[in-house]
């Protein structure tokens, strides 16, 4: 059993997080590759996605830690790779006796500008559709929900009684059908939430060009995706949506518990999505034996998340905002997917730890 983890090592922005990340990699000896997406950060420093390798080791296997796949829940998932670099540093016999890798921030423009999405409003765990696909369509019954989604600047009141207009909502689809209507991915609307694009997203492409050889030889493979916002605070779910196979299920199982694993869409805190990591690892990975999950922390209700969401949206895409009120809709967007409490942050570091631990107690 460890320690009880300082929540210290959740960074206050993306720059600070980068840079505990290289030196953290630097100090465990790490291959660094550094990718630009040709965006700055608030600061004006270029972005980058930035990936840790370590050839320590057992080749034929490897665990993938990445992060920042949706922008700002990017904090959490940074924080559980600085707290296993911190650890592998100072104390090389913990190390991981295969390869290992570290994807930080995959969506570097939303961690640090605080979005979800990517610079083109683009959600990245939507545009991850394998080669050839059509970037088009939406999920059924999403045009019954659009405007209440994405609802025009100049109809808005302060006074939208924007709960009720929810939970009237849920009601008329059902609550299960509305969030797979609303969250399941959609590419005809480019302002809209839960956009997929419409082609492969430079993260995308840094994605096909390199993602075999950050895996190297490796022939079995566990990736664990770490997001947050879905699920009751400071719990977790281990989701996977693309069918594994037996042997996996079970070690799935076995590894982490039965009662943590879900298959997206089935009694599980998450929609079944189109253009997801979790089709597009194992597809890209081929004949590998490669198993996802995606690693989804609980933090506020779910009512909580799609209002702050929708109204960081609307903020982001409206010409009467003012930088006050960005200032206001971006921390609260920061708030629900990254709470401040900090009994949330240890626990949820705590239970993320658990989970890597897990992983290379059985890999
Ligand atoms: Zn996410």
């Amino acid at each position: 059993m460890r320690d009880i983890l300082p929540p210290d090592y959740f960074s206050s922005d993306y720059a600070g997080a980068r840079e505990r990340f290289l030196n953290g990699a630097r100090n465990c000896g790490c291959e660094i590759a550094s990718y630009p997406i040709g965006q700055v950060d608030p600061d004006g420093s270029p972005l980058t996605v930035d990936v840790a390798i370590s050839t320590e080791g057992d080749a034929s296997r490897c665990l993938l830690l990445s992060s920042g796949v949706h922008g700002v829940e990017g904090y959490f998932g940074s924080a559980v790779q600085l707290c296993f670099l911190d650890e592998w540093a100072s104390n090389p016999d913990a190390r991981p006796t295969h390869r290992w890798v570290m994807v930080h921030a995959l969506n570097p423009y939303g961690m640090a500008w605080l979005r979800r999405v990517n610079e083109d409003n683009v959600d990245l765990n939507r545009n991850l559709l394998r080669d050839g696909a059509d970037y088009h369509g939406r999920p059924e019954g999403y045009d019954a929900l659009h405007h209440l989604l994405n609802p025009t600047r100049k109809k808005l009141s302060r006074w939208e009684p924007l709960r009720l207009k929810f939970a009237l909502a849920a009601i008329r689809h059902g609550r299960k059908h509305m969030q797979q209507a609303i969250s399941a991915g959609q590419y005809d609307h480019p302002q809209g939430l839960f956009f997929g694009g419409h082609g492969p997203t430079k993260s995308h492409q840094i994605l096909t060009q390199h993602f075999d050889s950050w895996l190297g030889d490796a022939q079995r493979i566990l990736h664990i995706d770490f997001h947050t916002g879905l699920g009751r605070p400071a719990t977790y779910q281990l989701l996977t949506q693309h069918p594994t196979n037996e042997t996996q299920w079970r070690w799935l199982m076995q590894t982490f518990g039965a009662e943590f694993i879900r298959i997206c869409g089935q009694e599980s805190v998450s929609a079944e999505l189109r253009g997801s990591f979790d089709d597009w690892g194992p597809w890209h990975a081929g004949q590998r034996d490669y198993v996802y999950v995606g690693a989804e922390f609980g933090t506020y209700s779910p009512l909580d998340v799609i209002t702050a969401l929708r109204q960081e949206n609307l903020c982001v895409h409206s010409a009467l905002t003012s930088q006050e009120e960005l200032r206001r809709v971006k921390a609260r967007l920061l708030e629900v997917f990254c709470p401040a409490s900090l009994s949330w942050r240890r626990r949820v570091l705590d239970l993320g730890a658990q989970v890597v631990d897990q992983a290379l107690a059985n890999l």
